[in-house]
C-alpha cells in the first residue's frame, strides 16, 4: 500500500512537471517542416562569408555584414532592423596585399598571412631572415645591430608538426552531454594572469622595430597541412602604435626556415604586406531586429537570440562565428515566415568586437540592462527574459548549458526533447562555459546561455585559421541547429512566465574590461 502510493504520487510529481512546461508539438512541427521546405542557410552563409569575406571589426567586410544583415531582415518583415552604436571601438583595417616568399637558398611561396592591425612594408622588402631564441627585449639587446634591415623569427618551441593519425573532427557521444566538464571559462584573476604576458608581447613587438627590424614571422604549435591560426593585434585602440609588419606562416615552413639558419645557411624572404587602417569612425557597432510582441501584458518583454559577427582576418569568418549568426538568422527567419504574433518581443543581435572582448555584447548590456561592476540595474534589466548565444563552429546542437542555473533544467529539458529525432535531447548540463557573448548577460544576472553543440574539426582546423571558410561549415548541422534555436525562443517567448533566474551576482569589474595594453 504505501509502496503503490508512493508510486501513485511520484506518477502525479512526473505529470505535474511536464503539465507544468507544456511543449506546443504542432508549433515545433511547423518549426521542422519550415527548415526542411525552405531553409535559407546557405543563402546566409554565402552572403556572410563569400561576399562580405572576412569580418574583422570596423572593417569594410564587417561594415558589408552590418548593411546586408539589416537589408536581409528588413526584407523578411522584421521590426527596427539596423546597427546600434555600443561604444568606442577603434580603428578598422584590412589587408589589402600580403605575400611572403623564400629566396635564398632558392626560391619558394611560403604560406603566410599578416597578423590584424600591424604596419604595411615599404613595398616589398627583400631581406635577410634572422631568428632569436625568445620574444623578449633581452634576446633583442643580444642580436644588437644585427637586427637592422632584418626579418625576424622566434626559436619554435617544437621542432614537429601534430600527429597526423589524429583524427581532426568529432561528435560528442550521448553519454557525455549531460556532464560536460566546465570550457573556456576564464576569471578575471586568470585575466589578471595573462596580461602582463600581452602587454610584453606587444611591447616588445615595438622594441624590435625600433631596433631596425622591418618584418616578423610566427607560426603556431598546432598549425599542420596549410592550415595558419592568424588573430591577435593590439593596434586597433586610438593613440595605441600599430605593430611592425607581422605574419603568422604554416608550421612546414617554419620549420624548414629553422632547420636551414641552425645550419648556417643564409636565408633571405621577401615581404609584401600593404594594409588599410580605418579611423574615420572608430565607433563600434552591433546590429539587431525584432519581431515584436503582442500580448498587451508581456510585449514590453524580450527574449533574445544571436552570436558575433565580427571575425578575424585569415579566413571568411565562417564557424567563428559566420556559423551563429546563419543559425540565429534562420531561426528567426523561420519564426516570421511561420507568423508567429509572440506574446514578448523577439530580438536578434550580432556583435561586434568579441574577439577583442566581448566589447558589442557588453557594451549593449551595459547601456541596457547595467554594469557588473556596480550591479545598479537598468529597469530594462527586469525585463529580459533570456539570451541564446551559438558561437562553437558549425556543429548541431547537442544540448545546452545551464550556467549553474539549475531552476532552467527541467524547462530546457522538455524543450528539447521534441528534438531528440534531430540528435538534440539529453543534454543539459549546470557547468559554465565562457568567453563569448552569453557571459556579458550572465555578468548582470541576466540568464544568458549558449548550447552545446558537436566540436566537429573547430578547434583543430578552422578557430581563428586561414581555413575558416564557406567550405568549413556543415550545412545540415546548421538548418539543425537553427531548428532548435527557434524552439527555445519561441518557447521562451509564449511561456507565462519569464525563465527563472540565479541569484544576483556580486559586483565585481567585468572578466574582459582592462584598459588594454598600458
Ligand atoms: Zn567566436
Amino acid at each position: 500500500m504505501l509502496k503503490l502510493l508512493s508510486t501513485i504520487s511520484l506518477l502525479f510529481i512526473i505529470s505535474f512537471a511536464i503539465a507544468q512546461e507544456t511543449v506546443d508539438m504542432q508549433m515545433m512541427q511547423k518549426i521542422k517542416d519550415e527548415e526542411k521546405n525552405n531553409s535559407q542557410i546557405v543563402m546566409i552563409a554565402h552572403n556572410i562569408t563569400d561576399v562580405c569575406g572576412p569580418r574583422l571589426t570596423n572593417s569594410p567586410g564587417y561594415n558589408c555584414a552590418l548593411d546586408w544583415v539589416t537589408e536581409i531582415c528588413t526584407k523578411w518583415g522584421l521590426q527596427n532592423a539596423g546597427r546600434e552604436a555600443w561604444g568606442e571601438f577603434g580603428k578598422g583595417w584590412k589587408n589589402e596585399q600580403g605575400t611572403l616568399s623564400l629566396k635564398l637558398p632558392y626560391y619558394e611561396n611560403i604560406i603566410a598571412y599578416p597578423v590584424p592591425w600591424c604596419k604595411s612594408t615599404k613595398k616589398a622588402v627583400k631581406c635577410e631572415l634572422i631568428m632569436l631564441d625568445q620574444l623578449d627585449s633581452a634576446s633583442i639587446d643580444k642580436a644588437g645591430a644585427s637586427l637592422k634591415g632584418k626579418i625576424v623569427m622566434i626559436k619554435p618551441g617544437g621542432t614537429t608538426i601534430p600527429d597526423a593519425f589524429k583524427a581532426y573532427a568529432k561528435r560528442f557521444g550521448d553519454s557525455s552531454l549531460d556532464n560536460l566538464p566546465e570550457e573556456y571559462m576564464v576569471t578575471r584573476k586568470q585575466m589578471e594572469g595573462f596580461l602582463p604576458f600581452i602587454k610584453r608581447d606587444y611591447y616588445t613587438r615595438l622594441y624590435m622595430e625600433k631596433k631596425g627590424a622591418v618584418g616578423l614571422v610566427l607560426s603556431s604549435r598546432n598549425s599542420i597541412d596549410g592550415t595558419v591560426f592568424v588573430d591577435g593585434g593590439e593596434g586597433y585602440m586610438k593613440g595605441y602604435e600599430a605593430s611592425l609588419p607581422t605574419m603568422k606562416i604554416s608550421r612546414e615552413d617554419y620549420l624548414k626556415l629553422m632547420r636551414l639558419i641552425q645550419d648556417n645557411k643564409k636565408v633571405e624572404l621577401e615581404m609584401n604586406v600593404q594594409n588599410n587602417f580605418y579611423d574615420k569612425d572608430l565607433t563600434g557597432y552591433n546590429v539587431v531586429a525584432e519581431i515584436p510582441g503582442t500580448d498587451p501584458a508581456l510585449k514590453s518583454q524580450v527574449v533574445m537570440l544571436g552570436g558575433h559577427l565580427d571575425s578575424w582576418a585569415g579566413g571568411t569568418g565562417a564557424t567563428d562565428n559566420g556559423a551563429g549568426c546563419i543559425a540565429t538568422l534562420e531561426a528567426i527567419r523561420i519564426l516570421k515566415a511561420l507568423g508567429i504574433q509572440p506574446r514578448r518581443t523577439i530580438r536578434i543581435a550580432l556583435w561586434g568586437g568579441e574577439e577583442q572582448g566581448l566589447y558589442g555584447s557588453f557594451g549593449y548590456v551595459k547601456k541596457h540592462f547595467g554594469d557588473p561592476e556596480n550591479m545598479n540595474l537598468k529597469p530594462e534589466a527586469a525585463n529580459i527574459s533570456a539570451y541564446y548565444n551559438l558561437d562553437n563552429g558549425s556543429g548541431k546542437i547537442r544540448g545546452i548549458h545551464t550556467q549553474g542555473n539549475e531552476a532552467v533544467r527541467e524547462i530546457f529539458r522538455a524543450w528539447l526533447e521534441p528534438f531528440k529525432d534531430m540528435g538534440a535531447a539529453g543534454g543539459v548540463t549546470l557547468s559554465n562555459t565562457g568567453s563569448t557573448d552569453h557571459i556579458s548577460f550572465d555578468a548582470v544576472g541576466i540568464p544568458g546561455f549558449q548550447f552545446i553543440q558537436d566540436p566537429l574539426e573547430y578547434e583543430t582546423r578552422t578557430h581563428h585559421s586561414n581555413m575558416d571558410t564557406y567550405d568549413h561549415l556543415s550545412i545540415d548541422d546548421l538548418k539543425q541547429a537553427a531548428v532548435v534555436i527557434a524552439a527555445f525562443v519561441y518557447n521562451t517567448a509564449q511561456r507565462n512566465d519569464m525563465l527563472p533566474r540565479k541569484p544576483l551576482p556580486k559586483a565585481e569589474k567585468f572578466v574582459f574590461d582592462f584598459d588594454f595594453p598600458i
